[in-house]
């Protein structure tokens, strides 16, 4: 698989299919990662329902043209509050996570999408799917919180 910022070269066929997701080696687990950037938009939830929205208010580290983190190996010193997503933490965050989410998916129980990388051996599938949050996200350094209600979207699916 050429131009993926993700190593998913080297894992058995359709392991995700085969391995509960507790049983996976590191690098299958970030194989998981379709690359879609929707993890780092910001979310507003409301305290009383709970209920989760989605804005296009991204992470001050999301580059939104690879939609990649900037600094991903160093992004606890800027965001601390960034998730470190692993099996046994996944109970906890599937409720706001993207429904399209390899992880969340197969939490779910649920196939990967016909889109995912891992099927069909590209990331740029997952931007031509119109998934990935690629070109039309809004910085936070821009829009102050209390603006992001205004900037409320529809997740893509
Ligand atoms: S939403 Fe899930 S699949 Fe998409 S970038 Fe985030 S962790 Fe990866
Ligand atoms: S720090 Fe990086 S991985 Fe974490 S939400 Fe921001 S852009 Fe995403």
């Amino acid at each position: 698989m050429t131009g993926d910022p993700i190593a998913r070269n080297g894992l058995s066929p359709r392991f995700w299919e085969k391995k509960p997701l507790a049983k996976m080696s590191q690098k299958e687990w970030e194989a998981l990662c379709d690359g879609c950037g929707k993890c780092c938009l910001n979310k507003l939830e409301d305290e009383d329902s709970g209920e989760v929205a989605l804005t296009r208010v991204a992470c001050r580290l999301l580059d939104d043209a690879t939609c990649r983190c900037a600094h991903y190996d160093t992004r606890h010193h800027f965001v601390p509050d960034c998730i470190v997503l692993r099996p046994d933490n996944l109970d906890t965050h599937a409720y706001w996570m993207p429904e399209t989410c390899a992880y969340r998916l197969l939490w779910q129980g649920k196939p990967l999408p016909e889109w995912h990388p891992l099927l069909t051996g590209t990331a740029q599938s997952v931007h031509d799917a119109g998934i990935s949050v690629q070109g039309w996200t809004l910085s936070e350094f821009d829009i102050p919180e209390d603006e992001w209600e205004e900037h409320i979207i529809e997740e893509p699916t």
